[in-house]
């Protein structure tokens, strides 16, 4: 069974040590020690809501994000992978992925963790070097992020590690510097993103007042390239824009999101898309952990109509190196009155791009070339407009 037909589900952790200046994510610092078993307890109720909505269905991974989830006990982590394998059937090679911060965890941690049910591990490097950690707020060390991914290498047969680049001060020279010190300690995945400035955040006052300054367009250009050649070389090619694999290594869990499979989310803010009787939804849970933890209250669910739901597969298939795929798209779609997805686009946009070389399309379908993948919000704005 392809990955985009299976269920996936989305377990929200929502605390961190400390939060990190750029970050507007839905994560806190904890004002006092949580208690574990009101977290299981929690999430179990979640767990047996979400299977009374989605009845029974073929399990294809099982993603714990944040926050930072590798600050939860690994009993906790257990508990939770326990409940979603009897709540949903589980395939034979059913993905459990744990995202994991550098300094949080040692190797007996990690040790817990896999043998919780996590097979697949995400560190949260974010640089190799050590001032461009400090200027991000993060509170690891490079050594931290060495020790973590030298012991999940013994532990985890799948590990990937996040990078941030387009970083305030950073060069290409810097840059394929730092990425060659990093793939001495690449597993078969990593996800490279670029900085973004986020409204609200410490780094969006520093941006403002001038302390701080962004890499112009043309270095982010330049490093971004530079990012896809050096991985491609390195055996990992993009299979999406932040996102790089060996063959076959690719993450089950975001690429069935991004192909449009239905996924669910337990935990304070974790959303969801879910295909009901009545139709596509939208789900999002409230952020409010301690409502959250006093028994889950219901998610919110937003219908989505048929072009919404095209449109939103739209945007996310065309950040994969395979694109939209027209047959794919007929069969999710058709019924909708959508059998292919160039009658959702532009066309003018979308044959200027194909003449400059930015996309192509063609019977199998639509997608970014090299050249284009650069360009890619701006032409998906434009293609969608
Ligand atoms: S560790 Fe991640 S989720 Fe936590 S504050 Fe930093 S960026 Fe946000």
């Amino acid at each position: 069974m392809s990955p985009e037909t299976a269920f996936h589900l989305y377990v929200h952790w929502p605390y961190c040590r400390s939060k990190c200046g750029y970050c507007d994510f839905a994560s806190y610092v904890p004002r006092q020690a949580w208690d574990p078993a009101k977290f299981v307890a929690a999430y179990r109720a979640d767990i047996a809501a979400l299977r009374a909505r989605t009845g029974a269905r073929e399990l294809g991974s099982v993603f714990f994000g944040g926050g930072t989830p590798s600050l939860a006990e690994p009993a906790v982590i257990g508990a939770v992978v326990e409940a979603a394998m009897a709540a949903w059937e589980p395939r034979g090679d059913c993905e459990v992925t744990l995202e994991a911060n550098p300094g949080t965890v040692d190797k007996a941690r990690l040790r817990a963790l896999r043998d919780a049910g996590v097979n697949r591990l995400s560190v949260g490097a974010q640089s190799f070097d050590a001032a461009s950690l400090k200027a991000l707020g993060r509170e690891h060390s490079v050594d931290d992020t060495k020790h973590a991914l030298t012991w999940a290498h013994d532990i985890f047969d799948r590990l990937s590690f996040d990078l941030i680049t387009a970083r305030p001060g950073l060069s290409l020279a810097l840059w394929e510097d730092e990425l060659a010190e990093a793939l001495a300690f690449a597993g078969e995945h990593l996800s490279i993103y670029q900085l973004t400035v986020e409204d609200g955040t410490p780094l969006a006052r520093a941006v403002a007042e001038g302390r701080v300054t962004m890499p112009d367009e043309e270095t982010g250009a330049e490093i971004f390239e530079a990012t896809r050649r050096i991985l491609a070389a390195a055996g990992r090619p993009a299979y999406e824009v932040s996102n790089f694999a060996r063959p076959g290594a690719a993450c089950r869990h975001n690429l069935g999101i991004w192909r449009g499979a239905d996924y669910g989310g337990v935990g304070p803010a974790a959303h969801g898309r879910l295909t009901l009787e009545e139709g596509r939804f939208a789900t999002r849970h409230a952020p409010d952990v301690h409502a959250w933890l006093k028994g889950p209250p219901a998610p919110r669910m937003e219908p989505l109509d048929a072009e919404e739901r095209a449109r939103e597969h739209l945007m996310m298939a065309l950040r994969l190196t395979e694109g939209v795929a027209t047959p794919g798209f007929a069969a999710r779609f058709a019924d909708a009155g959508f059998a292919d997805p160039r009658e959702l686009m532009n066309r003018d946009a979308l044959d200027e791009a194909v003449g400059l070389g930015l996309m192509v399309s063609d019977d199998a379908g639509v997608r970014a070339t090299e050249a284009g993948v650069l360009l890619l919000n701006a032409l998906t704005a434009r293609l969608l407009d």
